[in-house]
C-alpha cells in the first residue's frame, strides 16, 4: 500500500454522529487532529460493523490506558476534508495503544484518502458511541430491543406486526 494521502495525529476529536429525522438519518465521523479535520460519511451498517471490529480489536488488547502521542508530521495546509467512506481498515499501530485507520473513498481504492492515528482510549469511546449513535432515533421494541420504525415494525418476539400505535412509548 502506497503512503497516504493525508495523516492525522495527535486527536483532539474523534467520534460517531448521525444528521436528520429518525429512519432518514445520515451517518458521520469526525476526526480532529494537529493537521486538521476530516468527516466521513458512511452507512449505518458501516458504523456498526466498525464498532464490532473495534471492540474485537481491544477485547484483548491490555494498554488501554497509556496514553500515546505521535509526532507531528509537517504539512503547509490544514487538511479539511468532506469525505463518502466506500471502505476503511483498522489495525493496531507498532507502537502499544496506538490503532490506525486507514479510510478509503471512491476515489482512491489503493492508496488511503486520510489515515488517521486513534489513542486507544479514543479507540474505546467511539465504539461506545457508535452503538448509542446507531441505536438512538428511533425508539426501540419493548419485546425484542430492536428499533421501530416510524412505519412500524415486524416483531421476531410475537411473530407478526406491531404497529407503532399499539405500543405506547416515552417520549
Ligand atoms: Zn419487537
Amino acid at each position: 500500500m502506497s503512503e497516504p494521502l493525508n495523516k492525522l495525529t495527535n486527536l483532539i476529536s474523534f467520534y460517531p454522529f448521525a444528521e436528520g429525522t429518525p429512519g432518514n438519518r445520515v451517518f458521520f465521523i469526525f476526526a480532529e487532529g494537529s493537521q486538521g479535520k476530516a468527516r466521513i460519511q458512511l452507512e449505518k451498517e458501516q458504523l456498526i460493523q466498525l464498532s464490532l471490529i473495534i471492540q474485537e480489536l481491544i477485547a484483548d488488547n491490555n494498554d488501554l490506558d497509556i496514553p500515546s502521542t505521535t509526532k507531528d508530521l509537517n504539512y503547509d495546509e490544514k487538511i479539511n476534508l468532506n469525505i463518502q467512506l466506500m471502505s476503511l481498515e483498522v489495525k493496531k499501530d507498532i507502537m502499544p495503544g496506538l490503532y490506525l485507520f486507514d479510510i478509503f473513498d471512491s476515489n482512491s481504492k489503493k492508496t488511503p484518502i486520510i489515515q488517521i492515528y486513534v489513542s486507544a482510549e479514543k479507540i474505546k469511546l467511539f465504539a461506545a458511541d457508535a452503538i448509542k449513535v446507531c441505536a438512538s432515533g428511533r425508539p426501540l421494541c419493548p419485546l425484542c430491543g430492536e428499533p421501530i420504525n416510524p412505519e412500524g415494525h415486524t416483531c421476531p418476539r410475537t411473530n407478526g406486526h406491531i404497529h407503532k400505535n399499539d405500543l405506547e412509548f416515552e417520549p
